[in-house]
């Protein structure tokens, strides 16, 4: 077995040879444990058959791991300085691709459709916090072609994706990640784990993209833009946040009328509804436009 990347000493070693700063704006904790990228594998379900995208292969210790069970990784990075040293450390794995970018503007489904025949993928990584929401977000309302998305993120978000409503954690995200996934936090990786270490525990979470979202609704961006507008103001009522921000064309009295039909109290916030409660609002919107 070619020797792991991810130790204190071989990180050490690489990071010293290639005078290399990490970079706080990047998110760049590098992982020093290799019983957790066992973990993550494992919890991704790799197989020979899988196509992986890895969001930020730093020094490349995930990378090595993904690329000894999967059949093709590839692997996008922003940190220019980074890319020599991945073409040193990956040399030895035939499937891995590098890639230099910012995961955020790359078209995703062109890369799948180029590098995957179109056919799904699975998307693995440990996020850097910054980009955690929005990689997210995008991957699932874009209807990216992904079977999964197994990333290690800092704890408290992990526990927002499975937040209930009426807690402080719930959540456009938690709506968006319910409507889509099942989700399982398969384990709790504390600071030590990492070079340089964070300051808060991480988890690891797969969200297991369901074929059919969990709910039915009428139409999926308008069940979005009421989700951000419900959470967009979270103190406010959602007859408030929808009257003001909703941009639709009803009156006060309509929309205390809507809540009605929906069996919401006018009084309630956003945060009180379930996921199904989202479904019924945007049909009966829907069916009022
Ligand atoms: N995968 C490595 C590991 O586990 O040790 C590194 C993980 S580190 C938490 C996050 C990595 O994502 C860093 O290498 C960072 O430079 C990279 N990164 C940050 N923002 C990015 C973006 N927008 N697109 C692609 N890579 C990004």
């Amino acid at each position: 077995m070619i020797e792991r990347i991810a130790s204190p000493k071989k990180t050490r070693e690489i990071i010293e040879k290639n005078q290399f700063y990490f970079k706080k704006n990047f998110g760049q904790n590098f992982l020093i444990d290799s019983n957790i990228l066992e973990d993550i594998v494992e919890s991704a379900s790799i197989t020979e058959d899988d196509f992986v995208l890895e969001v930020g292969p730093g020094i490349g210790s995930l990378t090595q791991v993904l690329a000894e069970h999967a059949k093709h990784v590839v692997c996008v990075e922003i940190d220019n300085h980074l890319i020599p040293i991945l073409t040193e450390t990956l040399q030895d794995y035939s499937n891995i691709e590098i890639m230099h970018g910012d995961i955020l503007k790359i078209n995703i489904n062109q890369l799948i459709t180029e590098k995957n025949d179109d056919k799904p993928i699975k998307v693995v990584a440990n996020l850097p916090y910054y980009i955690t929401t929005p990689i997210i977000m995008d991957l699932l309302e874009n209807k990216r072609k992904v079977s999964s998305i197994t990333v290690m993120v800092q704890k408290e978000v992990a526990e927002r994706m499975q937040a209930a409503p009426k807690t402080k954690d719930y959540g456009a995200l938690t709506v968006a990640v319910q409507y889509y996934c099942n989700t399982e936090i398969n384990k709790i990786v504390p600071p030590s784990c990492f070079m340089p270490q964070p300051k808060v525990a991480s988890a690891v979470i797969t969200l297991h993209v369901a074929q059919k979202p969990n709910i039915e609704v009428a139409d999926e961006k308008l069940f979005f833009h009421i989700v951000k507008c419900a959470f967009g103001q979270r103190r406010k009522t959602l007859l408030n946040c929808l009257f003001n921000q909703g941009g639709f064309s009803f009156s006060k009295e309509d929309i205390v009328d809507i809540l009605q039909e929906c069996g919401l109290d006018e009084k309630i916030r956003g945060e009180a509804l379930s996921l199904q409660d989202f479904g019924n609002l945007c049909n009966v919107i829907h069916a009022k436009l």
